[in-house]
């Protein structure tokens, strides 16, 4: 990699500026002149450009992450643990300029920014562990003199293809971990949001990670078709939509690499009627609504039981009553969605909802917003009765519009959730110890919550879904990150002694 050149860099004016890539520690303009647009969505306006990469620029990085990875791979455990320290404290620290940027171009307010950064420094702090996580196994004397154990080696260069619902959090999901098992890596972030992933790279180099070992690679299709087809790289970790997941997961595996591609998800809470009505009202605000319903473990379909499907559809609504729309930068509940075209996609369900049969109880069109008016606003939403033959039921609106379909009681609850294509997460709400304990057990998802909406496991679990929500078989981050990211290697070791055994052409057995 020579040019290093960057054209109109982020330090110029508002809508001319232009995002470059990063590669080989520094910014880096590639040879082609594709660029998209990267809004403010609480302003409604394109504040910057960024870079699309052809597939050459894809292979020119590749190269400069398979030159480093030689490197990076004799790297100490010790000083991979000095470099993810010093990162952890860098991001603790100006964690404050990452928010505001994460607000101003996907739109989540502030707090919800912060929580996001928050949870990914969370398996940084994880992946520091890497001595313990990257263990083998040994077992002595398995045969007279013949010892066996295990080693865990890195891969090589590692794609990473994240969406644009989290633009910090999950690129330090994979990163952190992929970087602490001695990899190098191209991480391709969302179009839609990329400023990011190039904040976290400078970061990570003022940490000490030597040049090249992290690219930021940008673009749309042709970037990650590039990293899909490169033989050079090892293995990628893709969150994104399921069709997308499903592709990403089919090309990848085709062209011999080990893949784990997160899909999309449409989450199920199952309020029974001995649960506290107040905490599952105030909890499926939160998850319904909380960074506009664009996140893959928002709560998007509440199964409320008869005999307390009112009062809780009234306990919800008093609650929506009191959310604040607006610019996330000014201490609202709730920010704008990503894009106008996305704003128009979400508000179409609520025509379908009403043509479908169900109640519009709460309309979010039109509300009055604490923002520019030419922000892409849509107020939280909420559809009582909606049929589960609805595509409102069914597809993934990705928006701040919580369904509510009501159920006979536990049976036909958990018969609708374990019909759903996706399994990503789900919740009960109930007091009923034996039926938390049954719906643990029978449903058909990756992750529970009893009592709790959004249940994302800390970070030394792992992180996934089932079904249409996950292809492939190792989950993210947790126990699962440190299996995907490295190849593990068995060695049968004998240190001859006198008494060895001579020529035996037999298959090798244990004496
Ligand atoms: P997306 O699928 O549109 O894009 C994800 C990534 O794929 C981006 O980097 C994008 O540039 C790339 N991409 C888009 N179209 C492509 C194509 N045709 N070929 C190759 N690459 C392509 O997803 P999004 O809209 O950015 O993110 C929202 C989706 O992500 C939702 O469905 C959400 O549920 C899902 N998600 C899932 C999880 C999870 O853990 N399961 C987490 C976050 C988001």
């Amino acid at each position: 990699m020579t040019d290093t050149t960057t054209l109109a860099p982020q330090t110029a004016g508002a809508e001319t500026a232009v995002l470059d890539h990063w590669v080989n520690g520094a910014p880096w303009a590639g040879a082609s002149d594709r660029t998209g647009q990267v809004f403010n969505p609480a302003l409604g306006t394109v504040q910057k450009h960024v870079r699309f990469a052809s597939a050459a620029d894809v292979g020119a990085a590749v190269d400069v992450a398979s030159a480093a990875a030689a490197a990076w791979r004799d790297a100490s455990i010790a000083k991979r643990q000095t470099v993810l320290f010093a990162f952890r404290e860098l991001l603790n620290a100006r964690k404050g300029e990452l928010a505001e940027i994460l607000t101003s171009e996907h739109g989540k307010v502030l707090a919800d920014a912060h929580g996001e950064i928050a949870r990914g420094m969370e398996v940084v702090e994880f992946a520091c562990g890497l001595g313990h996580l990257t263990k083998g196994a040994y077992s002595e004397n398995v045969s007279t003199g013949i010892d066996v154990y295990t080693l865990r080696q890195p891969l090589g260069v590692v794609g990473i293809i994240s969406p644009f619902n989290f633009p910090a959090m999950v690129p330090l999901w994979f990163f952190s971990i992929a970087l602490a098992a001695g990899n190098a890596v191209i991480l391709k972030p969302s179009e839609k949001d990329p400023t990011a992933a190039n904040w976290l790279a400078a970061l990570l180099t003022e940490a000490g990670l030597p040049d090249g070992v992290l690219n930021v690679v940008h673009g749309d299709k042709e970037a990650v078709d590039a990293l899909l087809e490169h033989p050079d790289v090892r293995a990628i970790s893709f969150v994104g939509s399921t069709p997308i997941a499903h592709y990403v997961y089919e090309t990848a595996t085709r062209n011999g690499k080990r893949v784990q591609a997160l899909g999309g998800a449409k989450n199920h809470m199952l309020v029974l009627p001995d649960a506290d009505l107040d905490l599952a009202a105030d909890a499926a605000v939160n998850a319904g609504f909380g960074s506009a319903g664009e996140r893959c473990m928002a709560i998007s379909v509440v199964l409320a039981v008869d005999t307390i499907a009112d009062e809780f559809v009234q306990k919800v609504s008093e609650r929506m009553a009191t959310l604040r729309t607006g610019d996330g930068m000014r201490g609202c509940d709730m920010g704008p969605l990503i894009t106008g075209q996305h704003r128009d996609k979400v508000t179409s369900y609520i025509d379908v909802a009403s043509a479908d049969g169900a109640a519009v109880v709460v309309d979010g069109r039109g509300i009055d917003v604490d923002g520019d008016p030419n922000g892409f606003w849509l107020g939280p939403t909420l559809i009582d009765k909606v049929p589960t033959t609805s595509t409102v039921y069914q597809d993934e609106i990705f928006g701040p519009v919580l369904s509510v379909v009501r159920v006979e009681g536990y049976e036909d609850g958990l018969g609708i959730i374990n019909s759903s294509r996706y399994g990503n997460g789900t919740a009960i709400f109930t007091n009923d110890g034996g039926a938390a304990r049954r719906f643990q057990r029978e449903a058909q998802v990756g992750m529970i919550g009893i009592n709790v909406p959004i249940p994302v496991p800390v970070a030394y679990h792992s992180f996934g879904g089932w079904k249409a929500s996950l292809f492939g078989d190792a989950k993210a981050y947790g126990p699962h990150g440190f299996e995907f990211f490295t190849a593990e290697k068995a060695v049968t070791s004998r240190w001859l002694d006198p008494s060895h055994g001579g020529l035996n052409l037999g298959f090798p057995q244990h004496d």
